[in-house]
C-alpha cells in the first residue's frame, strides 16, 4: 500500500498538543507558556462541574467560567460568552467539551481574536480543525478560517472515561467519518492519508475493549488518540458524500448528529467504494471485507451503534424528500451524486440493513 501522489499540496496547522492521562491537571503550565493571565473556561452546562474543577487547575490564572455552550453554536449564545469575555478582560479561552463547546471557543476567538486551549472530552475531533459552524435564525453556516484553530490541545483520556457507552460508540463512529472519507478526498495528502489509516486502525483496535470496559484509561487513550487523528484530516482535506448527507439529514430533519454519521457512513462508502476502490482499499482491510462499506457496517453491528434512520424519527415517506434534498446542490464526490441510487442508499440506511452496493 503507497500514498504517493505525483502532485500535492499538504497544509497543517501550527498545533501544540499534549497527550496523555491526567495531563488537564498541568493546564497552568500551558498558562503560563502562552503568557496568558486571565483565562475563561468554557462548558456545556451539564459539564459545569469541570468547568470548576479547571478553575482549580488554573489557579491565580482563572478569571472565570461560562457554562452555556450550546449545540450548533448560535450566534446569540457566542455574542453572550464574547461580552462576559470582555467583561472578565479575559485572554485565553480554555473549552472543555465536545464540538459544541470547542465551537464556542471558536466562534469567541473569531469575534476577539483570543488564543484557544481545547481539552476535549468527546471524540468530534473539532479542536483539530480551522472550521467553524455557527446557527442564526436556524440558518447553520460553516466556515474555514485559520482564526479558528485551537493552539493547543491537552488530550487527557480520563475525561472521555466518563462518556457513555452510546456516546462512546456514535462519537467514535463521527470520527471515523472524517477519515474515511478523507482517503478519497481531492486535496488529499500521503500525511493525511497516512493519519486516516492510522486514526481508523486505532478505533478499530480499541473500541471493542472500551466496549468491555468503559473506564479503562489506557484503553481510552488509543480511542482519544485516533481521535486527533481522524480530526486532524477533517482540518486539512475536504469532504464528500457522506458529510453532505449528514448536513442534509440533519439540518432537514433535526436529527441527532453523531447518531446520524454513526448509521450514514457504512452506506455512503459503500455508495462510492466502487468509484475509489483503491482509495478505500485501506478501510476495505481494516474491516475485512471486499467491500468497506459492508465491512464498516458489520464493525458498527458489533458495537452496537444505531444502524437506522427510522430509530431517528425520520418516517419512510420523507425518503423522497431526502433523496430531493441531497441532490439539490451539486457538489464534488469520486462517484456523481445519482438521484435513483441516493434514494437506494437512503431506504437500506432507514432500515437499518446491510449497505445496498
Ligand atoms: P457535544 O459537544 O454537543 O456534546 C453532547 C453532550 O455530551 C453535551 O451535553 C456534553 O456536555 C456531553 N458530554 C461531552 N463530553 C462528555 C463526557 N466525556 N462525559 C459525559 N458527557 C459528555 O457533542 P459532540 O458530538 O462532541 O459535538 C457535536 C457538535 O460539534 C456539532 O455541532 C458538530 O457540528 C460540531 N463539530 C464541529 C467540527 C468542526 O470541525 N467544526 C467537527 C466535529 C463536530
Amino acid at each position: 500500500m503507497s500514498f504517493f501522489r505525483e502532485e500535492f499540496t499538504a497544509r497543517s496547522a501550527a498545533v501544540r498538543v499534549r497527550f496523555g492521562a491526567g495531563v488537564r491537571k498541568n493546564i497552568a503550565e500551558e498558562l503560563e507558556t502562552l503568557g496568558a493571565e486571565r483565562a475563561l473556561i468554557l462548558t456545556t452546562p451539564q459539564q459545569a462541574e469541570l468547568a470548576e474543577e479547571f478553575a482549580g487547575y488554573c489557579g491565580a490564572r482563572a478569571a472565570g467560567t461560562y457554562t452555556n455552550a450550546t449545540m450548533h453554536t448560535p450566534v446569540d449564545v457566542s455574542e453572550e460568552a464574547v461580552r462576559h469575555a470582555e467583561e472578565l478582560g479575559a485572554d485565553v479561552l480554555v473549552a472543555v467539551g465536545g464540538g459544541s463547546t470547542t465551537g464556542l471557543a471558536k466562534a469567541i476567538a473569531l469575534r476577539t481574536g483570543l488564543p484557544q486551549i481545547a481539552v476535549p472530552t468527546t471524540y468530534a475531533g473539532s479542536e483539530a480543525t480551522p472550521i467553524l459552524g455557527q446557527t442564526e435564525n436556524g440558518v447553520k453556516t460553516t466556515q474555514t478560517n485559520p482564526k479558528v484553530q485551537p493552539g493547543t490541545i491537552l488530550y487527557d483520556a480520563e475525561l472521555v472515561a466518563t462518556l457513555p457507552v452510546g456516546m462512546t460508540v456514535t462519537s467514535a463512529l463521527n470520527a471515523m467519518a472524517h477519515a474515511a472519507e478523507g482517503l478519497y478526498a481531492r486535496d488529499r495528502s500521503p500525511i493525511s492519508s497516512l493519519m486516516a489509516v492510522e486514526g481508523l486502525r486505532a478505533f478499530r483496535d480499541s473500541l471493542p475493549r472500551v466496549l468491555a470496559s468503559p473506564e479503562d484509561v489506557a484503553t481510552r487513550g488509543e480511542t482519544l488518540y485516533g481521535a486527533w487523528l481522524c480530526g486532524t484530516v477533517l482540518g486539512q482535506v475536504g469532504m464528500a458524500l457522506h458529510h453532505k448527507l449528514c448536513h442534509t439529514l440533519g439540518g432537514s430533519f433535526n436529527l441527532p448528529h453523531a447518531e446520524t454519521h454513526a448509521i450514514i457512513l457504512p452506506h455512503a462508502l459503500a455508495y462510492n467504494a466502487g468509484a475509489v476502490p483503491e482509495l478505500l482499499a485501506p478501510v476495505a482491510e481494516l474491516f475485512d471485507d471486499d467491500n468497506p462499506g459492508r465491512g464498516l457496517y458489520r464493525f458498527a453491528k458489533e458495537i452496537g451503534a444505531p444502524l437506522a434512520l427510522s430509530d431517528l424519527g425520520v418516517s419512510e415517506a420523507d425518503l423522497d424528500k431526502a433523496a430531493d434534498l441531497a441532490v439539490a446542490n451539486p457538489y464534488w464526490n469520486p462517484r456523481p451524486i445519482e438521484r435513483d441510487a441516493i434514494r437506494t442508499l437512503l431506504q437500506a440506511a432507514w432500515s437499518g440493513d446491510m449497505p445496498a452496493f
